[in-house]
């Protein structure tokens, strides 16, 4: 390609809201086989809402919720986000915490009033030496349909199940087909849970789901697409999705999401969603016919 026909490329991208950083990568997005996405923010609105909430025998509801709050008020994931506002409309006076920590695509941790207060998926209970066989199968038909579960311990002891929902964006299920209908394959990459996972990729005839990884397992997952199918471009908004956005053949970042995924992408789509990657497509198509 011209420098010249790549500049006019990418100057109707920019006026599409899509921006490319990077000129080579309106080149490289006609060769991809697979879009790879993120779920989180990308396939789903982002802002999930708690719709479950089981305290254990030993525990009372409120002073629980009211617990965990406090902790997931330091966090920036959109999970914390759900607890917090729903804390917040039930009234609930949220306790000042200190030692906060978070462990990247586990979970959250710090002390309240005296208490060691642990959130996360279930791995991250694994980790901790923490059962939560009681909730086994519940968790799993909240997964079915499509809400991601996760846990709070107490002190070491398992002291909630709960789940949030997070919708789909009403434009994900048409891009994703006319994505199939370019004959490309759709992958999606997700740190939540394999049943939600599952359950989302089901509803959007998503071909390949990769669930349960931390944020460097992103890394690989996009590796092995490569080499299964060639060409990759990943989609993605968070900070745990900036290694992924590097390591594949194009990153796509979506403007909504953090700055971090931004820094890390050869595009960026302002609009937020993934109809923006079937123009971006589009004009690389375009792009490269005219100068043939
Ligand atoms: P993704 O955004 O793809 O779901 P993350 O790596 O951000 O992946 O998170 C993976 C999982 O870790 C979440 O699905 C959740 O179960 C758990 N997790 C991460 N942060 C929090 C938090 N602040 N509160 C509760 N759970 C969390
Ligand atoms: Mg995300």
């Amino acid at each position: 390609a011209t420098p010249t026909s790549i500049m006019v490329g990418t100057g109707r991208a920019a006026q599409l809201g899509i921006l490319f950083r990077q000129g080579q990568a309106l080149q490289a997005l006609k060769d991809v086989k697979v879009i790879a996405v993120d779920k989180t923010g990308t396939l789903t609105e982002g802002q999930p809402q708690l719709t479950d909430f089981v305290v254990t025998a030993t525990q009372h509801d409120a002073s629980v919720l009211a617990l965990v709050a406090a902790v997931e008020q330091q966090s920036e994931h959109p999970i914390a986000q759900a607890i917090v506002q729903d804390a917040e409309q039930r009234g609930l006076s949220i306790p000042s915490i200190a030692e906060f920590q978070s462990i990247t695509g586990m979970g959250v941790q710090a002390k309240v009033e005296g208490q060691l207060v642990q959130i996360g998926a279930d791995r991250f209970m694994d980790s901790l030496g923490i059962s939560t066989a009681q909730f086994t199968e519940q968790a799993q038909q909240l997964g079915e349909q499509g809400k991601s579960p996760m846990y709070a311990a107490i002190d070491g002891q398992l002291a909630v199940m709960m789940a949030v929902s997070d919708p789909i964006k009403s434009s994900s299920k048409a891009a994703i087909d006319h994505l199939h209908k370019q004959g490309l394959k759709v992958a999606m990459i997700t740190g939540d849970n394999r049943h939600t996972a599952e359950a989302i990729a089901k509803q959007l005839g998503i071909d390949h789901v990769v669930a349960q990884v931390l944020p460097e397992a992103k890394v690989e997952a996009v590796q092995q697409l490569q080499q299964q199918y060639g060409q990759v471009a990943y989609v993605g908004d968070g900070i745990n999705d900036a290694p992924a956005l590097a390591a594949a053949d194009v990153g796509i970042a979506i403007g909504t999401g953090t700055d971090i995924a931004m820094d890390a992408a050869d595009v960026v789509l302002m609009s937020g969603h993934l109809t923006g990657v079937i123009n971006a497509l589009a004009l690389s198509k375009a792009t490269l016919r005219n100068i043939s």
